[in-house]
């Protein structure tokens, strides 16, 4: 059967230096997992599993840009020669450019290169990553996907500014909905999560919720049971309208 133990699954999480990727890769190891933290720099990749480390937690550090196609297909390259492959992919690497745009990234004023760069980290990297690690998991006839994607990227409940980030989460959303669709095996998973509000760097002081509460439901999508869903969106584990 194609279910596993937790401690002899691996995870790569993008963007696991700071804030809400260090904290899944922090309760993921609790949980067993082995845990690869990506990270753009090496140094700070290694602060990050430092300080892990001293809550008795190991986890590898990977260096890994998402946005250079170079890079993840070095970064895949040496987890699977180190790995022998991969069960866990968890996309959380994420920018937020339009409050350094013109009008706060209004759509009356958003510019290519903003829209540009945000698409490069918050599309085109997921979309990079399940191209690279798809065939891993169908190898192994296991695997879970989840996507950090955001409410502001909810069409049910679309707003108005921040527009190259709105554009990127709803397409992750879309992207999420289309690998569900071409994934054939239910041994295979992929979902959308919102963290909520979370206090990050992104996500600044005055919001509502800790990493804790942003990492909860995505370290449940990456943990799913067989009989688990797939293709939706999730919010305090919970189902979202897209
Ligand atoms: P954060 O504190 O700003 O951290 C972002 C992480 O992404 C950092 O580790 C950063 O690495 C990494 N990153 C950015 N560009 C990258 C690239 N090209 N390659 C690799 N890593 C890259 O953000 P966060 O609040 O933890 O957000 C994590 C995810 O949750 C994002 O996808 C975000 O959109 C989503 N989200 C957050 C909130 C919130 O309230 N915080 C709400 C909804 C959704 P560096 O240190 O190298 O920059």
């Amino acid at each position: 059967m194609n279910e596993k133990t937790n401690d002899s699954k691996i995870a790569l999480v993008t963007g696991g230096n700071r804030g809400i990727g260090k904290e899944i890769c922090r309760q993921l190891a609790q949980k067993g997992l082995h845990v690869l933290l990506g990270s753009r720099s090496q140094s700070q990749g290694e602060q990050a599993a430092a300080e892990l480390a001293e809550s008795g937690l190991t986890v590898d550090v990977v260096t890994l840009d998402v946005s250079d196609k170079d890079s993840i297909a070095q970064a895949i390259a040496s987890m699977v020669k180190s790995h022998g492959g991969l069960d866990v992919l968890v996309n959380n690497a994420g920018v937020f450019l339009d409050n350094e745009a013109e009008a706060h990234g209004s759509v009356l004023h958003i510019q290519g290169k903003t829209l540009e760069d945000t698409f490069r980290t918050n599309l085109y990297g997921p979309l990079h990553l399940i191209q690279a690690c798809v065939p891993l998991m169908q190898a192994r006839g296991y695997g879970r996907i989840v996507n950090l994607s955001s409410g502001m990227g909810q069409l049910a409940h679309m707003g108005g500014g921040s527009t190259a980030y709105r554009l990127s989460k709803t397409a992750l959303n879309a992207l999420t909905r289309i690998v569900d669709a071409e994934l054939s095996s239910p041994h295979l998973k992929v979902n959308a999560v919102c963290p909520g509000w979370v206090k990050t760097d992104m996500g600044g002081d005055n919001a509502t919720r800790d990493v804790a509460q942003g990492a909860d439901t995505a370290v449940w999508l990456a943990t799913l049971a067989e009989d688990g869903p797939s293709g939706q969106f999730f919010r305090d584990r919970q189902v979202l309208d897209w």
